[in-house]
């Protein structure tokens, strides 16, 4: 087994129909990365920044602690991209003290709707530039992409690049090294999804956050177990926002790829590949079962069979029956 799976981490990611896939890792600390290339990942798709932030009694971590981080995973990658999330904190993911502003998010009603992500960080201007110059400076070092969670405004955007202007402008006058790097957004908010080709104008890549974009098309908290059965990822009005959101970044020529858990599960290795998703990113450990299910997948032949199962009263049935023929057995 072990050394199936040693073999398995050389092996190309590459449908039976020539389709090269990305496999990418989902990581919480540099420590993470070695992990990640024992696995095979070709990258890290998203480093939740916010583990550097939780934990913490003291201080929030500043621009040198945070750029030692965010310069570890990008060396220990070994000029692989990192794709580094700008901090998602917020009500449901709570600092043990928000301890640059007055926040008491233990007494806010709907924490999911509320002051959390990229809501927080334009809400705490001076920490987000300090997060923002550590990503840069990190991208002296490798191939950096930041990628920013719960958009769901353009004025959002507006504001993240006129931060960004800022803090190139303030690394170039102290004489820091940095280097290019993509912008891109997590789709996980609906209504980023149903705008998409307006966003797509000013970013270079999507990550489809699966996890939230479930919670907040069902109304479904996802931490809370008495409507835990009703959060279901073959919804079909889940399925519709995930395929749109693919075709519509493939249309704008602008990078996709799936970072909440549906790419990590082989349960929906098939579906993604049929919606034309070709990089998939999660926990380092699910890497070698994806990558086994892709190796036996017809991605044009999945593809033909999609309409029929986002059509399908039930998607998950439908999905299963179809699908299955478009694999190679063993
Ligand atoms: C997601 O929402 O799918 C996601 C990847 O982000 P997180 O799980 O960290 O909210
Ligand atoms: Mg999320």
């Amino acid at each position: 087994e072990r050394a199936r799976l040693a073999r398995l981490r050389h092996t190309p990611a590459v449908t039976l129909d020539s389709e090269r896939v990305e496999l990418l890792a989902n990581i919480e600390l540099p420590a993470d990365a070695p992990a990640a290339l024992m696995a095979g990942a070709t990258g890290v798709g998203l480093f939740r920044s916010e583990f550097l932030f939780m934990n913490r009694d003291g201080e929030l971590p500043g621009e040198d602690e945070q750029f030692e981080a965010y310069r570890a995973a990008v060396e220990a990658m070994k000029g692989m991209p990192v794709t580094i999330r700008t901090v998602d904190v917020g009500a449901d993911k709570p600092l043990d003290r928000m301890s640059t502003s007055e926040l008491r998010h233990e007494h806010v009603l709907n924490p999911a709707l509320g002051l959390r992500a990229i809501r927080w960080c334009l809400a705490e201007p001076s920490m987000f530039r300090q997060q923002l110059r550590a990503i840069y400076r990190a991208s002296a070092y490798g191939k950096v992409r930041l990628l920013v969670p719960m958009v769901a405004h353009l004025s959002e955007l507006r504001m993240i690049h006129e931060a960004l202007t800022r803090v190139r402008q303030q690394l170039t006058d102290s004489g820091h090294a940095f280097s290019h790097v993509e912008i891109g957004v997590m789709i996980e908010v609906p209504a980023a999804a149903m705008m998409l080709p307006l966003m797509l104008k000013h970013v270079d890549f999507i990550s489809i956050g699966t996890n939230d974009l479930i919670q907040y098309t069902l109304a479904i908290d996802r931490a809370d177990e008495a409507v835990a059965h009703l959060y279901d990822a073959w919804h079909p009005a889940v399925l519709q926002l995930i395929a749109q959101s693919i075709s519509q970044a493939h249309a704008a020529g602008k990078g996709v790829s799936v970072c909440g858990e549906m790419a990590g599960d082989v349960a929906f290795t098939d579906l993604l590949l049929a919606m034309g998703l070709r990089s998939f990113s999660m926990h380092p450990s699910q890497i070698p079962a994806v990558k086994q299910r892709l190796l036996r997948a017809d991605a044009s032949r999945l593809a033909s069979q999609l309409p029929e199962v986002l059509a399908s009263e039930d998607p998950q049935q439908t999905a299963q029956a179809l699908f299955s023929s478009a694999r190679s057995p063993t």
